[in-house]
């Protein structure tokens, strides 16, 4: 692999400053240097790319991912998938986040056990087209969890894997790691469309919670957790877990903790799943603005993003992902999230940029998310300026260029795809 040069670009480097006018040299699959305020980089043998004044930036990082979830309208639907069909589309998903700009996702859970790893697997080796990956486990959920659509009379499945106790947990957790998984998922907490597991229920007993968390700190992998009630989230703080999610119904006490732990975890609210919710986007599936879930997910919406907004006030990593995957909030659509977060959550677009791109390579322990001397070249060259108006990000013909590891999947001037492994 050769030099790439790209000129006449305005850099949005990550660190969270305004852009600046520079070049970017990069050489193989790393960054290998960044002039800034009007400096030139001498390369006479890498190819050149004239950005014509469009700004450079690191590519995006999804830190709630569901590309298994194939944006299905009911739980149900997705464990009627048989798993070839199942991985076929997974791969088609894959796809789609790198053609809208995600260079690496974090997976919130596979909808079954080995789908991430597959994918994640593939990629990797250059079968398959698609971002980086960390590749998650199902939901693992209780009886009575968020996941759990069994009926009494009969099996059924989702994205879920029913454990009860500690032991159950356990194994699961240690199988999940057998089979290759970056993340271990666990449902310690109910959500609002879930009649018998609500949102401020906690389900999962504190032996449960250590268990999973027990393996993920032997293996040395990451716990992430659903977890919107306030115990939900002390419990899996208390037991060491890494990453939580959506902790919208933090008290002050879980609140604290967060930020006492706020250099070693993660939060992502998934706002844009509960946001468009409320607001009755799913009214084409049956959730209209008086929907008793919209409602609900309306009084949770509030109390979430007084929440975030303190969180980020004490410096707690508060990072885009909303659970894209479903029939209304579609994988691909992903860079909303940037938008909720100016427009709810009083972010800056450059903090929503930060938020998606050094937050999100630290959370997925790789050098990316920065445009950086010696950090991986993921980078995006977008026409306009996501410093001002950060839903740009969301169209992607304002993606002129695409580049992972070093290698563009969209080449300047060409169709997303042009030059990847898919299209030879
Ligand atoms: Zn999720």
């Amino acid at each position: 692999m050769g030099e790439t040069l790209f000129t006449n670009v305005k850099i949005i480097d990550g660190e969270g400053g305004a852009p600046v006018a520079g070049e970017v040299l990069v050489s193989g699959n790393r960054i290998k240097t960044v002039a800034r305020d009007g400096d030139s980089i001498d390369a006479p043998d890498a190819e050149r790319i004239d950005g014509e004044g469009r700004t450079l930036m690191p590519g995006l990082v999804e830190a709630h991912a569901h590309i298994s979830f194939c944006n299905t309208a009911s739980l149900e639907a997705l464990g009627d998938l048989p798993p070839e069909e199942h991985t076929l589309e997974t791969m088609k998903f894959a796809r789609v986040m790198l053609d809208q700009g995600f260079t690496s996702i974090f997976s919130a859970a596979a909808a079954k056990p080995r789908l991430d790893v597959v994918i994640r697997n593939a990629i990797d080796a250059g079968d398959i087209v698609g971002p980086r990956m960390r590749a998650a486990s199902p939901e693992m959920t209780p009886t009575a969890g968020l996941g759990d659509v069994r009926l009494r009379h009969m099996h059924r499945e989702t994205f879920a894997i029913p454990c009860d106790g500690a032991d159950e947990f356990l194994k699961c957790a240690r199988e999940m790691v057998r089979e290759g998984v970056d993340t271990l998922k666990i449902n310690p907490s109910g959500d609002e469309f879930i009649p018998f597991a609500r949102a401020h229920e906690t389900v999962m007993n504190e032996a449960e919670v250590a268990a999973v968390c027990e393996v993920g700190r032997s293996r040395q992998i990451n716990v992430a957790c659903h977890a919107r009630s306030a115990e939900s989230v002390k419990m899996c703080l208390r037991q060491g877990a890494n990453v939580l999610y959506h902790c919208t119904l933090s008290d002050e006490e879980a609140l604290d903790m967060l930020e006492a732990e706020k250099d070693r975890v993660f939060v992502a609210p998934t706002i844009g799943m509960a946001h468009i919710t409320g607001q009755g986007e799913g009214k084409d599936y049956g959730i209209d603005y008086d929907h008793p879930v919209a409602l609900f997910f309306r009084l949770e919406g509030e109390k979430g993003v007084e929440n975030m907004k303190e969180l980020k006030k004490r410096g707690v990593r508060v990072l885009p992902g909303g659970d894209y995957g479903f029939a209304w909030n579609p994988i691909g659509t992903n860079a909303r999230d940037m938008e909720h977060f100016v427009n709810l959550l009083d972010f800056t677009p450059l903090e929503a940029i930060t938020a998606a791109t050094k937050f999100g390579g630290q959370l997925m322990q790789m050098d990316v998310g920065l445009v950086k001397e010696g950090f991986l070249a993921d980078l995006l060259l977008v026409d306009g300026d996501p410093s001002k108006d950060v839903s740009i990000l969301q169209d992607a013909d304002r993606l002129a260029a695409i580049m992972k590891d070093g290698a563009f999947h969209k080449t300047p001037g060409a169709a997303a795809g042009a030059g990847s492994i898919a299209a030879e």
